[in-house]
């Protein structure tokens, strides 16, 4: 039933937890993981009708409406911390926004800084790790897949006391997943590589430089030629 991404998102859900998943869309994660008793209770939440109710849908299609309730709200605002939730899945979506829906949820109240944080930013993972480590989140585990010739990252989070202090190329290429050079983590920093030299070609050719972006990604590039090494 669920992609390798959504599985893998699930593997990292605690035994038992009450699960809140943002930006649920069919609710696909929640339902298996609760088909598969993982979990004792969820949240889907969803910001969009149309998502909002297919996910209602295959929550009734599986009988499963007394175990998860579907949300229609904006981020975090579909919990509250009288909901006691342990742990929060948000898939899928750009590190920006992920960052923002944290943000906000952290503003409006709606984390009790006890949950695990299980996020698969499609891109601008470092920004998140940036909010992660201001946060006092300590990043546990991470893992990196590939599917339908696209990478995802998956970055585990647990409350912490102390802020933590992760250098810049922790952030950028993951405290963990930097720890276990795989093919597939090459092939990424090999696409960003590119990607960064093309940037910086066009910053060239710019009628006027803009300097501290060519420092920043002349930088980056830097850091994944060594990493690469
Ligand atoms: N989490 C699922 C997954 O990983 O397969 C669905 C990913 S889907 C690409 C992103 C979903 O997040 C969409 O259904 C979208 O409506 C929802 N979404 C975007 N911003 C949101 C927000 N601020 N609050 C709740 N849901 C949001």
């Amino acid at each position: 039933l669920l992609s390798k991404r959504l599985e893998q998102v699930g593997k990292f859900v605690p035994q038992n937890a009450r699960l809140a998943d943002i930006g649920s869309d069919h609710a696909y994660l929640p339902v298996a993981l609760m088909l598969q008793h993982q979990i004792t209770y969820a949240i889907a939440g969803e910001v969009v009708k149309g998502p909002y109710q297919s996910a209602k849908r295959q929550v009734q299609k599986n009988g499963l409406s007394h175990q998860i309730d579907v949300r229609l709200a904006d981020g975090l605002e579909a919990i509250t911390l009288a909901d006691t939730i342990e742990a929060i899945t948000i898939a899928g979506m750009g590190g920006t926004l992920i960052r923002s829906i944290l943000e906000n949820g952290k503003q409006k109240n709606r984390l009790s800084h006890q949950e695990r944080l299980i996020l698969q930013p499609n891109i601008g993972e470092r920004s998140l790790r940036e909010w992660l480590m201001q946060n006092r989140y300590e990043i546990i585990d991470e893992t990196i897949l590939e599917e339908n010739q696209k990478i995802y990252e998956i970055i585990v989070a647990q409350p912490v006391k102390e802020v933590m202090s992760y250098t810049q190329q922790e952030l950028l290429f993951g405290p963990i997943l930097r720890q276990h050079p795989s093919e597939i983590l090459c092939r990424k920093w090999e696409r960003e590589a590119t990607q960064r030299q093309y940037v910086l070609t066009q910053l060239q050719q710019a009628s006027v430089l803009n300097q501290s972006k060519y420092d920043a990604t002349k930088q980056e590039l830097e850091w994944i030629q060594e990493e690469l090494t």
